[in-house]
């Protein structure tokens, strides 16, 4: 027996404004949704730019042999920018690694 669906087309005509108005609505979702994600991926920038992953606190900017490297003074961590890994870690940086450490260095400690 064959059924007659409720959204079968009645016409070539019909089925035609049905496919342009599907269309239509699927480009509109995908409109606001990719504008959704922009705005979503703004507030989560504006919320969290220069805080640390970690603790939360404001990072400093702190000029290393050319490099602004973000620096938390409140739990000891790094965010190196991409490139900045290899340039640290490069034999003939090692001095690099020393003046990092340094920053940290225990203030209560003698020497
Ligand atoms: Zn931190």
């Amino acid at each position: 027996m064959p059924v007659r669906g409720p959204t079968k087309p009645s016409s070539s005509e019909d089925e035609f404004f049905a496919k342009e108005d599907a269309e239509k609505k699927r480009r509109l979702t995908q409109q606001v949704t990719k504008e959704l994600a922009a705005d979503e991926r703004k507030k989560l920038r504006d919320l969290h730019f220069m805080h640390c992953p970690k603790c939360g606190m404001k990072m400093q900017e702190v000029r290393l042999h050319g490099m602004d490297v973000e620096v938390c003074f409140a739990c000891g961590g790094i965010f190196l920018d991409k490139g900045e890994i290899d340039i640290i870690a490069a034999p003939q940086q090692k001095g690099i690694m020393g003046a990092i450490l340094n920053w940290f260095k225990d203030e209560t400690k003698p020497g």
